[in-house]
Parts: structure tokens; C-alpha cells; sequence
């Protein structure tokens, strides 16, 4: 078994970006908590290998306590559990909790900077300010976490080349061993792309988001990372092994409202709606959706995560015409006789992943 992923669908506010499935209704914490801790007795016996690792994301798990944290990975074992993530919004990090959580097995940190820049933050709808961001992965450093990967985002209306140099810059002043950078989506109905579309803000044009991309991966090479998917950088030894094992095809199982578990080529999925994930949790009827994957949709999915890996696919797997995009330097093939995504190609990966998909 690859690992669980737990997911904690509280936010305090929403950002204007989001629409990830995540609620403000804190005051349900408690039997949100009570109802995955059934979820995973329940579910105990799928796992027939043992849990490597261990995923709490959101929404913002730090929105819960750290006692709920400690009975949720309880729940679970952590006995076998090589890695346990957990992700942290920079505003709710304080030393009780740090301490709490690191003893309640939590080894590796996932924080939600986003950028250092106090006036974009806001307009983004972040919580915390830059100075948080940064006093947050001190305070982590400090509390013993060797392990920790902060998030970035750029792409951003009025995000400047300054800004984002800054960004990049203070993230590698921070000495963090993980680094993943997000180009900023429209997501339809968000209030960003509302306000991008009413002509209130201005989106970043593609020359220019490229060009972000290319300096981030410029930058993070020289300073010894390895760009090892195509939003994910890591200092050697430290990849993330949860996410890894998403993009390997690698078995998981997810609780939570909203999870999804993918088990013996059969993808299944919570209810993404708080109410009805705890009543039925709580009746014991629970009604969660599934797919059996063909074996068209497992070669889409091989092309569609591995070409998004530094690994890449097995050109033997691949059943498309690489020829054209090998020729315009989109692809390349490695001396393992694999088939990667160059620079330039990550630029049109969809276009490329499109092309190979049947
Ligand atoms: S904290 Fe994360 S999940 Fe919550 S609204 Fe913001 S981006 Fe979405």
C-alpha cells in the first residue's frame, strides 16, 4: 500500500483563487474528526500492506488541533510510516502546535507560503503575511523539522519580475529542502477569474508566465535542487514520497470527505460534502462513487503523470507518435531509453500529453 491520505476540508477563509472542496464551518471540527477516525477503523483492513506513508491535507489541517492530529495518525499506525506530512497554513503555526504535532509522528512539513509579498497575499485572499511565511519555517526549523517543502505561486495578477525574483530568493534564503511551485489557474466561478473578467485585475500573459517558469527552474537547479515533476523541486534525498507514489500509479487509500482511493485499478471517492460525509459515516452508509480504470484509461493516465516526472515514461509504453515533438525538442529520450518532457516541452505539456493520449 502506497500510503493514506487524510483529508481536513476546513478552511478559516476561502482564497480567491480556490476551488478546491474545503468549508469555513469550523464549528463541525470536532465530529468532522470523530467521523474520520470511524472512516479509518473501518476502512483498516484495505490496507494489506504496510502504510509507508501518511498524507493530512486540505483545506488547511492546521485549522485542527493538534490532539485531533495525534488521534487521527494513531488511528492509522505510524509504526511502518516513513513519511508523515502534514500541511500548515503559515497563520496558525505557533510552537504548541509544532511540538504537538512532531510528537504525535508528524516528520515532514507542508507550508502554504505562496509568496512573500504582503500586498499580493492579500489579493489572493491569504491569511498571513510575509513575515509570518518566513517566521513560520524558522519556528519549524527551530521546533526540529528537517523535512519541510513550502508552496509558491506565481503567475499572479500584478505579481511583478521583481516581486517574483524576491520571492524566489527569500524561499532559498529560508533553506527549506522542498520546494513546489504553482502557476496560477482560472478556476471558473472564483473570485479571482471574476475579477480578472470584469476587468479589474489583469491576468499575466503566457510569454511572461513561461519566462517566471524557466527563471524558477534556473534558480532551484543552481541551488542544488532536483526538478524532479514539473511543479516540484527537491534537495537529493528529499522527493516527496506520498506524492510520488500518485504519480507512479502506486495504490492509496483516501479518508475524509471528498478523498479519493485508488486500489486494484478501482478509483473511488467520498462524498466532496461535509453534511453528508459525516451522516453517513456515522449511519454506516456512506455511498462512495468508483471507477474501474480500462486499460485505455491506465495508458492515459501512465503518459498523463509520468511525462510529468523527471523519470518520464518507458518509451516501449508509449503508443502515440513521439516523432514530431522529439524533432521540435519538446521530448527528449535518455540514455534508459526513456521518453522525458524537455524544458520547452514542459511549456506545452497538455499539448503533448493530449497528442499521446488514445
Ligand atoms: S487555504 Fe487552501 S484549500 Fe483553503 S481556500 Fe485557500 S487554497 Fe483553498
Amino acid at each position: 500500500m502506497a500510503g493514506i491520505y487524510v483529508h481536513i476540508p476546513f478552511c478559516k477563509k476561502r482564497c480567491a483563487y480556490c476551488d478546491f472542496f474545503s468549508t469555513t464551518l469550523l464549528a463541525r471540527r470536532k465530529e468532522y474528526v470523530e467521523a474520520v477516525l470511524k472512516e479509518i477503523e473501518q476502512r483498516k483492513d484495505e490496507a494489506n500492506e504496510p502504510i509507508r506513508t501518511i498524507y493530512i491535507g486540505g483545506g488547511t489541517p492546521s485549522t485542527l488541533m493538534h490532539r485531533h492530529i495525534r488521534r487521527l495518525l494513531e488511528a492509522i499506525g505510524t509504526q511502518d510510516a516513513t513519511e508523515i506530512t502534514m500541511e500548515l497554513n503559515p497563520g496558525d503555526i505557533t510552537y504548541p502546535l509544532l511540538r504537538g504535532i512532531r510528537e504525535a509522528g508528524v516528520n515532514r512539513l507542508s507550508i502554504g507560503i505562496q509568496s512573500f509579498q504582503p500586498g499580493l497575499l492579500q489579493r489572493i485572499g491569504r491569511r498571513h503575511n510575509g513575515m509570518e511565511a518566513f517566521q513560520a519555517v524558522q519556528m519549524a526549523k527551530y521546533m526540529g523539522f528537517d523535512n519541510i517543502s513550502i508552496d509558491l505561486m506565481y503567475a499572479l495578477p500584478t505579481q511583478t519580475w521583481e516581486s517574483w525574483k524576491e520571492d524566489i530568493g527569500l524561499a532559498l534564503a529560508l533553506n527549506v529542502q522542498h520546494i513546489s511551485a504553482y502557476g496560477l489557474i482560472y478556476e471558473e466561478g472564483t473570485e479571482l477569474t471574476r475579477r480578472v473578467q470584469s476587468g479589474e485585475m489583469q491576468a499575466i500573459d503566457e510569454e511572461t508566465e513561461n519566462a517566471m517558469y524557466d527563471y524558477l527552474c534556473e534558480q532551484l537547479k543552481k541551488a542544488g535542487f532536483v526538478h524532479y515533476e514539473v511543479s516540484n523541486f527537491a534537495l537529493p534525498g528529499y522527493e516527496a514520497k506520498h506524492n510520488s507514489s500518485y504519480w507512479d500509479g502506486r495504490p492509496y487509500i483516501g479518508v475524509g470527505a471528498g478523498a479519493h482511493s485508488y486500489i486494484g485499478h478501482v478509483r473511488s471517492w467520498n462524498p466532496s460534502n461535509l453534511s453528508a460525509y459525516i451522516r453517513g459515516i456515522q449511519a454506516g452508509t456512506l455511498l462512495r462513487e468508483s471507477e474501474t480504470l480500462t486499460d485505455t484509461d491506465r495508458y492515459n493516465e501512465r503518459i498523463m503523470l509520468g511525462l510529468r516526472t523527471r523519470k518520464g515514461v518507458k518509451r516501449s509504453e508509449i503508443q502515440g507518435d513521439i516523432t514530431p515533438h522529439l524533432e521540435a525538442g519538446n521530448l527528449r529520450r535518455t540514455t534508459g531509453g526513456r521518453i522525458v518532457a524537455t524544458q520547452q516541452g514542459l511549456h506545452i505539456l497538455n499539448t503533448i500529453i493530449e497528442d499521446l493520449m488514445i
